[in-house]
């Protein structure tokens, strides 16, 4: 299905130019073989409704069926064609941006509708069906301490979370695919550069959490690189070729053994600061979503619009009040 990416802001302008345009959009997305009404399950063209431009009727059953009902879009106020442009601009902007930066972009009245806004197009940045990491390429795997910001202490460094990763190391020879690796802003060294990546937000450093993060992430059978921490060990278990950092004494040694999940890792810091100015423990998930999502997606960064606005109309996302209390768990890798 080759749908066209809007590459620059002129074509996004000629792509959606009126609210009417974003809908048809969602209605493709949503319906790529053509709508198919939920309650007869009939394939035709559906009624509009001039008064209610969200709604799809039926014309064999007269059903009518909400376009934005069980996406992140569900009873928004705000006008699709600002979902749009929020989109765009979070995914064209190389860093991302900030709930600030996007509500004065977009002439926002409420940074709260902003803040809204970005964290469920975030909840749109994990594909549900996503592959496994690994085997053809081996993995690296570490944790790292990331500073957080607990809610009523404002900016800096508060308390710590620990995140764990794995990130496929890739092998090429071609000087030029190198390159083209680091211009994209993909971690090389020498011969090697980082292939696909997965992090997740854990309480701690614990076996159970290593094994969990591992088996849903990475495919049996790959070998993954490690420190020398004996917690890994029952990962063998589960079919894992493990490769732990035999200590000898060299204090670069991790670093040569583990370099690509520490560049991603130390890049990682630096855009939660720069970009976010540090973020809260309760959303960090959400932020390490979209940060894997970008890292994921820069070879071909202009389909990042179209995967998250496919993403967003199959997701449901979190209201205002769950941000806020907590009851929406952003969604985990
Ligand atoms: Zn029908």
């Amino acid at each position: 299905m080759a749908r066209a990416f809007p590459e620059t802001l002129v074509d996004f302008q000629r792509m959606f130019p009126s609210e009417q345009a974003c809908l048809d959009f969602l209605v493709e997305l949503r319906w790529p073989e053509g709508f198919s009404c939920p309650s007869c399950g009939v394939v035709r063209d559906p009624q509009r409704l001039a008064t209610r431009p969200r709604v799809l009727r039926c014309r064999e059953c007269l059903e009518e069926t909400s376009l934005t009902a069980g996406t992140i879009l569900h009873a928004t106020r705000t006008p699709i064609q600002v979902w749009f442009w929020g989109a765009y601009l979070v995914t064209s902007q190389t860093p991302g941006m900030s709930a600030l930066q996007l509500q004065r972009q977009l002439g926002i009245g409420r940074y709260e509708t902003a803040f809204q806004l970005v964290h469920k197009l975030r909840a749109s940045m994990v594909r549900p069906d996503r592959d496994r990491i690994g085997p053809e390429w081996p993995v690296e795997l570490d944790e790292s301490l990331i500073g957080g910001r607990t809610r009523g202490e404002g900016r800096g460094v508060h308390h710590k979370a620990t995140v764990i990763g794995a990130v496929e190391v890739r092998r090429t020879r071609d000087a030029l695919k190198r390159r083209d690796a680091h211009e994209h802003g993909v971690p090389v060294k020498g011969q090697f550069y980082a292939g696909r990546l997965r992090l997740r937000g854990i309480p701690s450093r614990t076996e159970a959490e290593a094994e969990d993060f591992v088996t849903k992430n990475v495919e049996p059978g790959s070998r993954i690189a490690t420190d020398g921490w004996e917690g890994y060990d029952r990962l063998r278990r589960h079919g894992y070729k493990l490769d732990p950092l035999v200590l000898n004494g060299d204090p670069d040694l991790a670093k040569r053994h583990l370099p690509m999940i520490h560049i991603v890792f130390s890049n990682l810091k630096t855009w939660l600061n720069g970009t976010h100015h540090s973020v809260s423990h309760r959303h960090l998930q959400a932020y390490l979503n979209e940060y894997v999502f970008r890292f994921n997606r820069r070879f071909y960064p202009r389909s990042m619009f179209n995967s998250v606005l496919g993403i967003a109309v199959q997701t449901k996302g979190p209201t205002y009040a769950e941000l806020y209390d907590g009851d929406w768990a952003h969604p985990s890798q």
